[in-house]
């Protein structure tokens, strides 16, 4: 008992800390809450959080099931096209759109729910080549067709940095995606997010012009390798 309690008051601390400093600095949270059990959303949502990401459909469409509806649950993955329907109905925002293909698809699915689903583009900023996401010219391309999908909202960029200890770098790369999303803004003006930083790089990404942060383990401990 003891020491749940005392892990309980180090999310608070946690929390606090960083929703104050967040509020200041008018950027969004979403908790990043993949692996981690009902009861750990539950403590934050007690808190007042109520944005939170997710990676597996599974696991949101089981969350979501289980959980609080003013939930507002964001799809931070990779998300394969045959998947789309299971999260169409409640999904708040996706976040990793990285092909025209997945956008139409959601656009179906969305417009057979009567609904609009707000979407991010994933763009390639990260030195490794296992990341997703456009690289600039596809990019530029698929800002070009976004107007032919109505049921879907384009909200702005989404990117992840090298996972590298040199600042520079990943100082480079979030410069990079703020020049995109400044240049797509001019011309879209539903542009209003850029989420990019995570646990390890949040403070890099709110100095180069972060609007949304996707933060797990630094709120609910370490996660198990590979997720
Ligand atoms: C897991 C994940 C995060 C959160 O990572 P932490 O280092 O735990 O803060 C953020 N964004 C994406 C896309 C993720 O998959």
């Amino acid at each position: 008992m003891v020491i749940i309690f005392a892990a309980m008051n180090e999310m608070d601390n946690v929390y606090h800390k960083l929703i104050t400093e967040l509020n200041q600095k008018k950027v969004t949270l979403i908790a990043v809450s993949k692996t981690k059990t009902i009861g750990a959303i539950e403590a934050l949502y007690a808190l007042g959080q109520r944005d939170f990401g997710e990676n597996y459909v599974q696991e949101v469409v089981q969350k979501y099931e289980a959980m609080h509806r003013d939930i507002r649950w964001h799809f931070i993955g990779h998300l394969q096209t045959n998947k789309v329907k299971y999260i169409a109905p409640f999904i708040h925002a996706i976040h990793g759109v990285d092909s025209l293909k997945l956008l139409a698809e959601i656009n179906k699915q969305a417009a057979k729910l009567d609904r609009t689903i707000n979407c991010l583009l994933q763009v390639h900023i990260a030195k490794e080549e296992t990341k997703f996401g456009f690289d600039d010219i596809e990019l530029a391309a698929a800002m070009k067709q976004v107007s032919m999908y109505p049921n879907v909202h384009i909200r702005g960029l989404m990117g992840m940095a090298s996972f590298s200890e040199d600042e520079t770098l990943i100082r480079n790369e979030f410069q990079h995606l703020k020049m995109l999303f400044d240049k797509y803004t001019l011309t879209h003006a539903d542009f209003n997010t850029l989420s990019m930083g995570m646990s390890g790089d949040y403070t890099i990404a709110i100095d180069e012009g972060s609007t949304m942060v996707r933060i797990g383990s630094m709120l609910f401990g370490a996660r198990a390798k590979h997720n």
